[in-house]
């Protein structure tokens, strides 16, 4: 069994470690490209959101190296995505691909019994005994979390550091070292050490950036190439940016929600505008837009797909949160379409913005 799944942030990170420690041999996508959108949009129905479009491009990718089996996670719905597996399923059979597909729903959606089947078809091809699987779980938990980490302090730091760009370039170094190690325990204490070298990073008490909050539909604010690179550029332009939806966000909010304690900070922050979930992470996207708000962020950049159809509800509800609280509030749509030039003018334009009204309020305190 050679195991694959689709890109998503630091996603594949996290699973080296969880499958280093298993003992299952996997294959990492290339990381996504225009190649990959190329492929994907090529076999993919026309009007099925970016995300589907760029997981075909990555399966396909795999398969040409030799994977044979796809783990992704599913969904019930209400939005696309509770279609995505069954579609895919059919769209590679369609192709003439014969794969394994392991679907990891959650137990509410799909039963206990269910769920535990399906962990063990990957779980059971492992030689490891069971301490050991617990404990590759874990790990691979704990560098999701370490990694995302990093990247959050990276992201913040960018807007104080002293020497420019060097929570970019260390961040960058972390991400391509740790992937060299060869056991979860190696990438644990290696992810600690950059951690410690991140928050040491100089910084420049004297400097106030502007500070922006990313929020949006969940894949396309975490890939990096979806959103054509959004966070890079905030860090390149001294923007201290923040994106509450991670990798590891989701571990923690999927094991919570059976409880009803997932996020509460978030479900707080949206009751007035949206109290239900309409699918995808459009109730998230209001919540964050408040926090960040209430957080003292210069203003927020909503990313989404053409379609989603959750972050169209949250887009319409985005203008009556940013007239209330004076807070600017851009949208971003996205498909593979989109022309870097305008999008870098429109991300520009709106930090001038935010830059001149910070300007504005410091002048007349
Ligand atoms: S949240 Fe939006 S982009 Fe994501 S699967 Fe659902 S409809 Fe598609």
């Amino acid at each position: 069994m050679k195991v694959t799944f689709p890109h998503l942030g630091n996603v594949y990170i996290g699973v080296k470690a969880l499958l280093d420690g298993l003992g299952i041999e996997y294959i990492i996508p290339p990381f996504t490209s225009k190649r990959a959108l190329e492929i994907g949009s090529l076999h993919s129905p026309e009007e099925i959101c970016l995300p589907f479009k760029i997981n075909i491009g990555n399966y396909i990718q795999s398969i040409e190296q030799g994977a044979d089996t796809i783990i992704i996670t599913g969904s019930c719905g209400p939005c696309r995505f509770g279609e995505y597996c069954e579609l895919q399923i059919n769209l590679l059979k369609r192709l003439g691909y014969d794969l394994n597909f392991v679907v990891i729903d959650t137990p509410g959606d799909i039963g206990t019994k269910e769920f535990l089947n399906r962990i063990g078809s990957i779980s059971g091809k492992s030689n490891r005994n069971k301490y050991q699987k617990f404990k590759a779980l874990f790990d691979s938990i704990k560098v999701l979390n370490l990694i995302d980490e990093i990247e959050e302090i990276a992201h913040e730091l960018a807007g104080y550091e002293k020497a420019k760009g060097e929570s970019r370039s260390l961040l960058k170094q972390c991400k391509s070292e740790v992937m060299k190690c060869t056991c979860p325990n190696e990438m644990i204490e290696m992810l600690k050490a950059y951690r410690l070298k991140m928050k040491n990073i100089e910084r420049d008490s004297t400097k106030n950036p502007v500070k922006v909050a990313i929020i949006g539909e969940i894949y396309t604010i975490i890939e990096p190439f979806s959103n054509l690179y959004i966070e890079d550029k905030l860090m390149e332009y001294g923007v201290a940016s923040k994106r509450r939806l991670t990798p590891s966000w989701w571990v923690k909010n999927t094991v919570l929600s059976p409880l009803g304690i997932n996020s509460m900070d978030i479900k707080r922050a949206s009751k007035d505008y949206l109290s239900l979930c309409v699918g995808g992470h459009a109730r998230e996207c209001i919540g964050e837009a408040v926090l960040s708000y209430e957080e003292g962020f210069d203003g927020a950049i909503q990313i989404f797909p053409m379609g989603c159809m959750p972050e169209i509800v949250a887009k319409s509800i985005l203008p009556t949160i940013s007239r209330d609280k004076d807070f600017p509030i851009m949208t971003l749509v996205v498909d593979e379409m989109t022309g870097e030039a305008g999008y870098v003018t429109r991300i520009e334009a709106f930090i001038d913005l935010l830059e001149r009204r910070k300007e504005y309020v410091l002048l007349r305190r």
